[in-house]
């Protein structure tokens, strides 16, 4: 059998289930998973080997219409992922109407590229939606093939794969088989650290932060790491250490912990708070953070 590979890319609104997705094909924890919108501003890569194949699924960021310069970046991404992929996955959700930005959905409908249309979260339906559900988006996208699916739940999740490999062009693999993701550590490292701010502040918070990791240093028996909050504005500093420190305190502990699960190491983690006005709308800010090349 000749070796397969190609880039999936997921595309869907923010909520609807791609991280979850990405974790059930990948089985390892990636991306972050949050009830909040639009956590997952890079594109994850995750890659599925086998002797035969190397599937690489790209996560990108909500589809939303631009409204500042961090946005317009993020859209950057989601162009590449619909210009560079193999097969496209249209994630919706059961009793979604559609995506936000028309034109995106238009180049769906249109694509020349295989479509595979997941409707998710079917745990939480019945059959008579579902039917009703595939019938629905049958006729809004014609050039889809439709499966139902619970990415949570790991339902259906196989078949989807299965359409997958046999879409698949035949290629030699683009990475290396034994490397699950393109991403460097720091990039685990930052996206924790986002992910306990979501959890622990309220939404004001997490959009006006951003994280770099400065060092990290890979010892014998502990990694060594520090890395910034980045803040707009002073008083949004003051909310991130609280008093006497302790909500930073917490954010970095349980950062600590989930990257020690995940490196498999001990690790100290040092956490500073800095205010830099404007990196939302500043170009060169952007590029820093890897929204931009
Ligand atoms: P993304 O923004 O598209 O990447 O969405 P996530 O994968 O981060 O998921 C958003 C939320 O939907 C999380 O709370 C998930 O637990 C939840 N979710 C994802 N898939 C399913 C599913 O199949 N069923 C249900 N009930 N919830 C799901
Ligand atoms: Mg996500």
């Amino acid at each position: 059998m000749p070796h397969k590979a190609g880039f999936v890319n997921i595309l869907g609104n923010p909520n609807v289930g791609k991280s979850t997705l990405i974790n059930a094909f990948v089985g390892e924890k990636l991306s972050i998973i949050t009830s909040k919108a639009q956590t997952t501003r890079h594109r994850i890569l995750g890659i599925v080997n086998d002797d035969n194949f190397q599937v690489i699924f790209s996560d990108t960021p909500g589809i939303i219409k631009p409204a500042y310069k961090l946005q317009d970046a993020m859209m950057d991404f989601v162009k590449t992922a619909l210009d560079d992929a193999d097969i496209l996955i249209y994630m919706v959700e059961i009793g979604e109407k559609g995506l936000k930005n028309e034109d995106f959905f238009n180049k769906i409908t249109q694509s020349k590229i295989p479509v595979l249309l997941l409707i998710n979260k079917i745990d939480k339906s019945d059959q008579e939606k579902v039917t009703k559900q595939l019938k629905y988006w049958q006729d809004k996208v014609p050039n889809a093939i439709i499966f139902p699916v619970s990415a949570i739940e790991k339902f259906n999740i196989t078949p989807v794969f299965e359409k997958i490999i046999d879409l698949l062009p035949e290629s030699p693999p683009f990475f290396p088989k034994d490397q699950f993701t393109d991403k460097p550590e720091r990039f685990f490292v930052n996206e924790t650290i986002r992910e306990k701010i979501l959890l622990h502040y309220k939404k004001e918070i997490p959009y006006a932060v951003e994280v770099i990791t400065e060092s990290f240093t890979n010892e014998k028996n502990i990694i060594k790491i520090k890395s910034v909050i980045m803040v707009e504005r002073e008083s949004q500093k003051g909310i991130i250490i609280g008093h006497k420190g302790t909500a930073l305190k917490r954010i970095g502990t349980e950062a600590r912990k989930d990257l020690e699960k995940f490196f498999g190491k001990k690790i100290f983690l040092e956490i500073f708070v800095k205010v830099n006005k404007d990196w939302r709308s500043d170009n060169r800010q952007l590029q820093r953070f890897g929204y931009k090349e």
